[in-house]
């Protein structure tokens, strides 16, 4: 398969080109320039079928040409000590939960994926260092990660304010690849630096620089794996039509969904589950996208105004317009609703949900129930986060206190970066080459 961005047909690049450079130069995003199709692979598999097997079957077809079947066998294994995991709760629902990787939130399959496929494209080729901006946990699911990949160095930047669950034994300066940086700004004063470190041409080209942050299409492309497995498990049981619900913030899994129903995977179409900010519900109902002002809710991972990944999801829209309105329902759900749903989840099923999933959960009961739907769709609902990583919440909505798995509780332990500087591209590049 080959790539090329959302602003034009060509060029066609690899997948090592796409991962390498994050962003083509024109201001699009990458997306699959054709589509491959894996129906064929589906046949082969079924409730048996692991995790890392639909992965070590799948990225050799997908990424072809790039990635032999040895290879991916690598990949898996080095990527992937943790698995989806697929329940049933009745006829009408089951629940995929995507929240057992180390930080506990879906995005740990795809950087685990980005990370080890990193390391064996390089193979061959000069060192790297991939600059990623952090906020909450996905500076720890980096350094997970990338920890002691060949090659490969993982800088990290983190807006001023404290700093939490890394290890200071894989910071460069104590013989790790990890060099985390602090920026007394903002978020986006960290995002704004790297791409200036990326166009910055001799600087990026001496040190290989390219950037892991949630818009490299080598993060998004493995989230249809899951997607995949969870077809696959479900399959041969499934009566009627299958819909998958997924909590939207910045549209990246509902893409890799859209993905996975291109290769092939047989799916009637996918809830974009939203919370009060849900100004992008209007656009998929075919209306102008009208940005509207953030409110905070308490699914604060949704709560997105303008999604980064907006150019790719309007490139399926300008594609086939009537297609995707058959395809993509958007749906709304508030704080109120999202606390009663875990509340009433864990008592009807003994099943916790943190309020991302249940605001998922929400939106798949209303499409089980409507007229249209009734009586012959199945949905799986993607659980997204670990509910401890909300116990306060969780816990209020179902009456008592949750158990924090340690894994996670490590996750708030603060560290010191190994530089603090301004938000300033000279003081960046200065702090990395006194790295080495
Ligand atoms: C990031 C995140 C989301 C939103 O995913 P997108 O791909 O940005 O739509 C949903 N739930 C949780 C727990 C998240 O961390």
């Amino acid at each position: 398969m080959q790539f090329r961005s959302t602003q034009s047909q060509t060029p066609l690049v690899s997948f090592k080109d796409v991962v390498l450079r994050c962003l083509p130069p024109d201001e699009g995003l990458y997306v699959p320039a054709q589509m491959t199709d894996m129906r064929q692979f589906f046949l082969h598999m079924d409730a048996k079928t692991t995790y890392p097997e639909v992965v070590a079957t799948m990225a050799p077809a997908l990424i072809q040409g790039e990635l032999n079947p040895l290879s991916a066998n690598r990949v898996v294994e080095s990527a992937f000590s943790f698995e989806p995991e697929l329940t049933r709760l009745d006829d009408k629902i089951s629940l995929l939960s995507l929240y057992n990787g180390p930080t506990g939130v879906f995005k740990d399959f795809g950087i685990a994926f980005l990370a080890a496929v990193m390391e064996e494209l390089l193979k061959n080729s000069g060192p790297a260092m991939v600059l990623s901006a952090s906020r909450g946990s996905v500076g720890t699911s980096l350094a997970h990660a990338f920890r002691g990949r060949k090659g490969i160095h993982s800088v990290v930047l983190y807006p001023s304010g404290p700093i939490h669950g890394l290890d200071s034994a894989s910071f460069v300066t104590n013989g790790g690849n990890m060099i985390p940086i602090q920026i007394t700004g903002t978020f986006d004063d960290c995002q704004r630096l790297i791409v200036e470190a990326i166009e910055d041409r001799p600087f990026a080209e001496r040190y290989g620089i390219t950037s892991a942050n949630a818009i490299n299409l080598g993060r998004l492309l493995p989230q249809c794996f899951y997607y995949f497995y969870a077809f696959v498990k479900i399959k041969d049981s499934l009566r009627g039509d299958l819909v998958f619900s997924v909590p939207c913030g910045n549209f990246g899994n509902l893409i890799a969904g859209l993905y996975a129903w291109e290769f092939g995977m047989p799916v009637k179409g996918y809830i974009a589950a939203m919370n009060a900010n849900d100004a992008f519900g209007d656009y998929i109902r075919g209306k102008r996208f009208v940005p509207r002002p953030v409110v905070p809710t308490n699914s604060p991972s949704l709560d997105v105004g303008l999604p980064s990944n907006y150019k790719r999801l309007a490139a399926f829209y300008e594609e086939s317009p009537a297609v995707m309105r058959n395809m993509v329902y958007p749906a709304s759900i508030g704080d109120e609703r999202t606390f009663a749903t875990i509340g009433r989840v864990w008592k009807k099923y003994g099943v916790l949900l943190d309020p991302h999933g249940a605001v998922a959960f929400a939106a798949a009961e209303d499409l089980t129930a409507s007229q249209e739907f009734s009586g012959h769709v199945h949905t799986v609902v993607l659980a997204t986060g670990h509910p401890a990583k909300r116990a306060a919440l969780v816990s209020q909505a179902i009456g008592r206190d949750i158990e924090i798995p340690p894994r996670l509780a490590q996750l708030q332990r603060q560290v010191d970066p190994i530089a603090i500087i301004k938000p300033e591209l000279e003081a960046l590049e200065g702090a990395i080459a006194s790295c080495f």
